[in-house]
């Protein structure tokens, strides 16, 4: 274990960090203090004192760090004069007066992170149509399936005479990206992109269910895909997103436009032995994904017998509940300014 360039590396990542005390979390400081459990014991001092000299250096760097991105943001303004003076026009609020919604900070996060694996980030819509939300996705029309999606409908009928709907998932955007992205496949490229956005059900609400919430929709394709790949994509983005190694694992699962279907579940990132947000399990069911189904392909005319790929979506509402131990999902759309405030 090479600890000056650990070290090095750190202190370059607080510097370039926006929020660097996360930087205490990284996934190298477990490195180090499980590599100090499994040295003999004469060894343990010295390695430990190392350990700690890098922990030191660290936290110096943060506060340096902190105070330098304090002294941009305190950059002086005049907030005096809600009107400007000569022209009558209202001035530019002062950013006390409002904060970025907790959710859109962390979908930043999220497209940073797939951004920096080779993603590229579009946008869902709040209304579409039967097409995108079922058939293109292969649930036929009477498909049982459907009946897990129930979401809200317009009293207005598109050319075919069915209602339009409110997305009940991302995956209404992967015939789109499919089509979009075809033309990468053709010159080596993978299609790869990710759709963060709002989607709608029908549900009864409580804690744990809300009529509106948002999803992360990841498509990849290229030739001989496979489904290690798309464990091993999902793995690395929660390490990022949680800033430590975590295991995960995959079962089987059941979804229409993916064949073979996985639930996908991760180590509780809160927890030894169980803890309330694991349910004491220690694992955490947290999306859907699987391998996309011949029949999406075709639907998008990529050729299932050359191209392969993997798709998944996962709910960004939990995954930010998970990360800052909110207990209540109806505190995102409420509007509540004690909530709000906290971010
Ligand atoms: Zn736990």
């Amino acid at each position: 274990m090479d600890i000056d360039a650990i070290k090095q590396g750190l202190l370059q990542r607080v510097n370039e960090s926006e929020s660097p005390r996360e930087i205490l979390k990284a996934p190298e400081f477990r490195d180090m203090y499980s590599k100090i459990t499994s040295l003999p014991k004469e060894e343990r001092g010295a390695f430990g004192r190392q350990v700690n000299e890098v922990k030191q250096a660290v936290e110096q760097a943060i506060e340096a760090r902190e105070s330098e991105l304090e002294s941009v943001a305190q950059a002086p303004i005049d907030v005096t004069a809600p009107f400007d003076v000569n022209t009558g026009r209202p001035l530019l609020l002062p950013t006390d007066q409002g904060s970025t919604h907790p959710l859109m900070q962390e979908i930043e996060t999220v497209s940073g992170i797939f951004n920096r694996m080779g993603f590229v980030v579009e946008e869902s819509r709040e209304i579409d149509d039967q097409f995108h939300m079922f058939e293109s996705l292969n649930f036929p029309k009477g498909h049982p399936a459907r009946d897990d999606y129930d979401t809200f409908m317009t009293i207005q009928k598109d050319k075919d005479g069915e209602p339009f709907i409110a997305p009940a998932h991302t995956s209404t955007m992967q015939n789109r990206v499919l089509q979009k992205y075809a033309a990468n496949l053709e010159v080596g490229e993978p299609i790869a992109a990710v759709v963060p956005d709002r989607v709608f059900r029908n549900e009864d609400l409580d804690a744990r269910h809300e009529h509106t919430f948002y999803q992360v929709e990841g498509v990849y394709v290229n030739k001989g895909v496979n489904v290690g790949n798309l464990v091993a994509t999902l793995q690395r983005f929660l390490e990022e997103y949680y800033g430590r190694k975590l295991n995960v694992r995959v079962n089987p699962f059941y979804f229409p436009f993916t064949e073979p279907s996985f639930e996908f579940a991760l180590e509780c990132p809160f927890c030894e032995d169980g803890c309330s947000v694991c349910s004491d399990s220690k694992w955490i069911e947290l999306l859907g994904c699987g391998m996309i189904h011949p029949n999406v392909l075709k639907a998008a005319n990529i050729d299932p017998a050359v191209y392969t790929g993997f798709a998944f979506g996962c709910g960004i509402d939990r995954l930010v509940m998970m990360k800052y131990g909110i207990e209540d999902v109806r505190h995102f759309e409420s509007g509540k300014l004690s909530f709000l405030r906290q971010f």
